[in-house]
């Protein structure tokens, strides 16, 4: 595999893509990068400075500290400014803020040139909203998973009862809906398919038959 081989995986809010990427990484043994923890890192910094309070995002201060910001993945847990924020970003204060900050267009830069350099050199899956449109349009594989927001509520709700178990099935639906809308109508790099994408609808697949469908489609494309 050559050094720089690039799998992009996109799609809505809990489709799975993250459950992919990493067993995909782990088979193929390449580097996973979660890249919606990234912009989730940028909220929760914003909150912790005050910059994001319930009246409203202070831009110009979070886009003029950018270069504060320091984000790094090890084992697959995001650290912020050396702290690791991997709980705390999956806080619905996160969730609720984070399609907002992901729209400026001034942070979707400063991630993407991250994104990019840490592709440039190792062999990495990446997924996302916009990895085979805006980051890597060249990659090897572009993967598109969807399925129905209802069944994406329920499976996300699953995922995160137990540690967080103020939140109720419907919070989660309403946050799955409002992050779809924000994310697929923004006009900076809007969740879309890549025409060269393939899709996948995660409703008909287990974690399991879909990692080895794509396994397949890997071995049938480059061998
Ligand atoms: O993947 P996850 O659901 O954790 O992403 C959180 C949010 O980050 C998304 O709802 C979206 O607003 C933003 N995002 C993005 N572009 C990416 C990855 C995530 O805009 N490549």
């Amino acid at each position: 595999m050559k050094k720089s081989f690039i799998i992009a995986i996109d799609g809505a809010s809990s489709t799975g893509k993250s459950t992919l990427a990493k067993a995909l990484a782990s088979s193929l043994n390449m580097v996973y990068v979660d890249s919606g923890a990234m912009y989730r890192g940028v909220t929760l910094y914003a909150q912790q400075q005050q910059w994001l309070t319930e009246a409203g995002l202070d831009k110009e201060k979070l886009i003029s500290h950018l270069d504060d910001i320091h984000l790094t993945f090890t084992n697959n847990k995001l650290f912020l400014n050396g702290a690791d924020v991997s709980s705390e970003i999956r806080s619905m204060a996160v969730s609720n803020a984070v399609s907002i900050v992901a729209s400026i267009s001034e942070i979707r830069a400063f991630l993407v040139a991250q994104q990019r350099i840490i592709g440039a050199t190792q062999a990495v899956v990446m997924d996302g909203r916009d990895i085979g449109t805006v980051v890597f349009p060249d990659a090897d594989l572009k993967l598109f998973l969807f399925a129905d927001d209802q069944v994406r509520a329920q499976r996300r709700f699953n995922e995160i009862k137990e540690q967080d178990t103020e939140v109720t099935l419907n919070q989660i639906h309403q946050n799955i809906k409002q992050r779809d809308y924000l994310d697929s109508t923004r006009a900076d790099s809007p969740l879309i398919q890549a025409p060269d994408a393939i899709a996948l609808d995660a409703t008909q697949f287990t974690a399991e038959s879909m990692l080895n469908h794509v396994l397949e489609l890997i071995s049938k494309r480059f061998s």
